[in-house]
């Protein structure tokens, strides 16, 4: 449990704190237990309803049903929004739009709730002594800080693992301290690998992947050679170093960890200092920060707190590390030491002194994403607090329990990028750890006293600590599905257009999140996404109604968002075609309808019409498509080539499973290489799904799922019959040799006629290999941004919040949705790529070119990536040990 959920506990209503009396009922027990069963009577009710695409629609049918649903409809609504006024919102719950009006509706209940679960929030928090309701309070010179109450009802949208319900400040005028970080900031879709590369209180010696400088620091961007070669490259020389690339570095050292004997003797807790007679030493140097190690050397325990912010940086940053030890208080500029933070590895993994975190989770894993630091024996309060039962167990709740603190929590989202920090923040952050240790004494022997003086239940909180600490970060991955994740737990339905909207809308928000180093909340919150999808808006003027603030990327972007809502909407609506059908009484599935099919596809002709043509007829040069390796003989398989089969081998199709399975890392990255290249002919080839709406596959009303089944089926049949015709081929073709000019005449025939045809496709053909070379390099300018198949990635990892696809369900990426421009500068080139299934993309990605150059935005421009040799010098003689 982290701290944020610690937070939710607040909500508990089991608070044993409060006790008021309540009119009509005993005490507060006796009306929680009524409401409860209120509630789950309703609940039970509303179960028991004729379902939507079920029996009521049966019952609707009765004048009589549909007078008692309005009547009770309207009674729900008057008693609602007699809640909502009662809580000062706004509650026009009766006067809604008949069309738009569930959703406005849903929008009210959603606001309100919101409103009312903070209020219970607060008073939560009064009851507990904590006052909440103060405003945050910000350095002067600033413009008065924004609070977003983001959803309790959408909660748990962010893909960044923190819930997003919290108040989120703010601060204007921050410079992006990512332009000074020595390190560039890695957003591309690729797995997290360990930043460590000295390993301090080693037991097993740091795998040589880490320690060999050259492999460590070489990236795949970092190589003068096109990007997806650049990557090949990389994945080379890396193979071998796979499995140590992703454990944990002090996984060995954490698993033979034994309970320190610190740990297990009962000790008096010892007072903390009062803070007025602390000192509190703020680190921004190199010097310090190398002291502040050798005096964390010499204790057997200290305190750790971090300070983050998420809002405006992809992964988030971590800005502040608090320090305790019994004697004085630290403040490190984490910002300004980021890349020298790990020298402290050395009494952060260091076994006999214990450190203590509250709620170490996050912690843990900032520590390893900006520093490449780990800890090793943790003891976290949070933990110990879930063991002893408290009635909460967030730090400020200890605070006042244990030390009779009342904690200022104005600063907790404050902006903590703000530099120079401002002194009151400051103090709030000292808090954080400056009493931590005696709450740790504290809590110590109270789980002494609990276990009846036995260690037992110090020893379990321990090792929850320790599986905190062997917790492994993990970079947010983007895959084709990852928007049907965020999708589900909106818990709203989409319509197939709609649905298209939200996955063009979360790759785009993923994209720009990733190139622009923002958060994806910065780029496009997740509630105004949703907006968007459910209103499909016709003009772009409609998209910036959808969002209130209008975030700067969508303001500067809303004509590619136009476009991207445009294509949703051309998708062909299937319930409604299905609810037609089933009206007029046909049947839902038809066979997928061969005229699909080009003249080119001979997939589809009966075998005993092939082959028209003979060994002895020599193909035209021009004719044979591809055919760059002249080492075929074969004038057969030319003329097969000839008439358009539909056996292109440049351009295979990705679905050949048990292919996939034979193929080395080599030749699958080569695959995806050459797939990255777009088949002009791919709407004429059999395997492809391009004619069943990909959509439709996850749309569980619609029947497509099954049709696209058979269709594969079919096609595979197809394909088998393909290959026998064709070995049927060549033996006929040498039986046949006295046949030749007869059959060469049909040939001629035959070739006159497909030429017609051919010759538009022989066009595009030649038009796309031209392009073909000249996109040679636009894979290689996918870079960072496109996500790929993450085979790197070991999916056996615990503890994982975003499960990267692993190696079997390997599945080649769709280059033609990827922004090839991501990173690479000015370097982006206006494709003029044919392809029959993309033709809509082309305005949009000029427009949008456009739109760039309309509305420059200074702050949103991403200066994270900043070029510059990072100052390791000094690395290589640290710590020498
Ligand atoms: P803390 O451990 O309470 O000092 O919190 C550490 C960091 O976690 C803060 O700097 C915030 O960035 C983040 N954080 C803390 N509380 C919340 C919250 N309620 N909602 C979102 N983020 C939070
Ligand atoms: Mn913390
Ligand atoms: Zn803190």
């Amino acid at each position: 449990m982290d701290s944020s959920s610690s937070r939710n506990d607040d909500l508990n209503l089991r608070d044993d704190e409060s006790k008021e009396f309540f009119p009509g009922y005993k005490d507060v027990d006796a009306f929680v237990k009524h409401g409860l069963g209120s509630v789950f009577l309703a609940t039970k009710a509303s179960g028991g309803l004729p379902q939507i695409g079920d029996e009521f629609d049966f019952y609707r049918s009765f004048p009589g049903f549909q007078e008692f649903c309005q009547v009770q409809g309207d009674k729900l609504l008057i008693c609602m929004s007699q809640i909502m006024q009662h809580h000062n919102c706004r509650s026009l719950m009766r006067d809604c739009n008949k069309l738009t009006g569930l959703e406005e509706r849903f929008d009210l209940v959603v606001d309100s709730n919101d409103v009312i679960l903070e209020k219970v929030g607060i008073l939560l928090d009064e009851a507990d002594g904590v006052n909440r309701s103060q405003q945050p309070v910000m350095p002067t010179g600033y413009q008065p800080p924004k609070i977003v109450v983001s959803s309790w009802n959408r909660k748990g949208s962010g893909s960044g693992g923190r819930s997003e319900t919290f108040r989120l400040l703010q601060a204007k005028n921050i410079q992006r301290p990512q332009m000074k970080f020595k390190d560039k900031i890695d957003n591309s879709n690729t797995p997290f690998i360990p930043k460590i590369f000295i390993k301090p209180n080693a037991l097993k010696p740091l795998p040589s992947y880490f320690t060999t400088q050259h492999l460590r620091k070489e990236r795949p961007e970092d190589l003068d050679v096109p990007a997806a070669l650049a990557d090949l490259i990389h994945q080379q020389r890396t193979q071998e170093y796979k499995v140590d690339m992703f454990a944990h570095p002090y996984q060995f050292e954490l698993d033979n960890l034994s309970v320190p004997d610190s740990i297990l003797s009962k000790t008096e807790p010892k007072m903390y200092k009062p803070i007025e007679e602390t000192s509190c030493q703020f680190i921004d140097t190199l010097e310090d920060l190398v002291a502040l190690n050798e005096k964390l050397n010499k204790v057997s325990e200290f305190a750790v707190d971090l300070e983050h912010h998420s809002y405006r940086s992809f992964l988030g940053v971590t800005c502040l590390m608090q320090i305790s030890t019994r004697e004085q208080d630290f403040i490190i500029d984490t910002l300004e030491l980021r890349s020298e933070m790990y020298i402290l590895n050395e009494s952060f993994t260091n076994p006999s002194a214990v450190k203590v975190f509250h709620g170490a989770d996050s912690d843990i894993e900032w520590l390893q994403r900006d520093f490449g630091l780990y800890v090793v024996n943790l003891f976290d309060t949070h933990q110990a607090s879930r063991a002893l039962n408290m009635a909460r167990h967030s730090l400020d709740h200890l605070l006042k329990h244990y030390c009779k603190v009342d904690s200022d929590k104005r600063y907790q989202l404050a902006d903590w990028r703000i530099r120079p920090l401002p002194d009151e923040m400051a103090v709030y952050a000292r808090s954080d750890t400056h009493y931590l240790l005696y709450i740790f004494d504290c809590m110590k022997a109270q789980l002494f006293d609990f276990n009846h003086g036995q260690p037992g239940l110090i020893q379990s909180v321990w090792n929850r600590s320790k599986d905190i600490s062997l917790k492994k970060y993990a970079k947010p991955i983007f895959t084709e599905e990852s928007y049907l994740e965020l999708q589900r737990k909106q818990k709203r339905s989409f319509n197939t257009q709609q649905l298209t909207a939200f996955r063009l809308l979360f790759a785009w928000r993923d994209k720009l999140a990733r190139q622009e180093d923002e958060s994806t909340g910065y780029v496009l919150p997740t509630h105004m996404m949703i907006k968007i999808s459910e209103e499909l808006p016709k003009e772009p003027q409609g998209i910036i109604a959808c969002c209130n603030p209008i975030p700067p990327l969508v303001r500067q972007q809303v004509n590619e968002l136009h476009l991207l809502v445009q294509e949703a909407r051309e998708m062909p609506l299937l319930k409604a075609e299905i609810a037609m059908q089933k009206n007029k009484g046909l049947l839902p599935i038809k066979k997928p309808q061969v005229t699909l099919f080009g003249p080119h596809d001979t997939s589809r002709v009966p075998d005993h019409t092939e082959p028209h043509v003979s060994a002895n007829d020599l193909p035209i040069k021009e004719g044979v498509l591809f055919d760059d390796d002249q080492k075929s003989d074969n004038n057969i398989e030319k003329i097969r080539h000839l008439v358009a089969s539909a056996k292109i081998t440049l351009f295979e199709e990705p679905d050949v499973k048990e292919m996939l399975e034979s193929l080395s890392v080599v030749q699958m990255k080569a695959r995806r290489i050459r797939e990255s290249f777009e088949n002009p002919f791919r709407m004429y080839l059999p395997s492809t799904g391009v004619h069943v709406n990909e959509n439709a596959k996850f749309d569980p009303s619609s029947k497509i799922f099954e049709i696209s089944k058979r269709w594969k089926l079919q096609t595979m049949e197809q394909q088998q019959k393909d290959l026998e015709s064709t070995k049927k081929a060549k033996a006929e073709a040498k039986l046949q040799a006295k046949k030749a000019a007869e059959d060469r005449q049909k040939a001629k025939e035959s070739y006159q006629e497909s030429l017609e045809n051919v010759a538009t496709v022989r066009q595009l053909a030649k038009c796309a290999k031209v392009d073909g070379k000249k996109r040679e390099r636009v894979p290689s300018e996918v870079g960072e941004s496109t996500p790929k198949p993450s085979k790197k990635l070991k999916s056996t990892e615990k503890n994982r919040k975003t499960e990267a696809p692993s190696e079997e369900s390997f599945k080649p990426f769709d280059y033609s949705q990827s922004d090839f421009k991501v990173f690479s500068g000015s370097k982006s080139k206006d494709n003029s790529q044919f392809d029959p299934n993309k033709q809509s993309h082309e305005p949009r990605k000029k427009k949008m070119a456009a739109g760039k150059k309309r509305v420059p935005v200074a702050e949103s421009k991403s200066m994270s990536y900043v070029a510059g040799t990072s100052n390791r010098g000094f690395r290589h003689n640290w710590p020498k040990k």
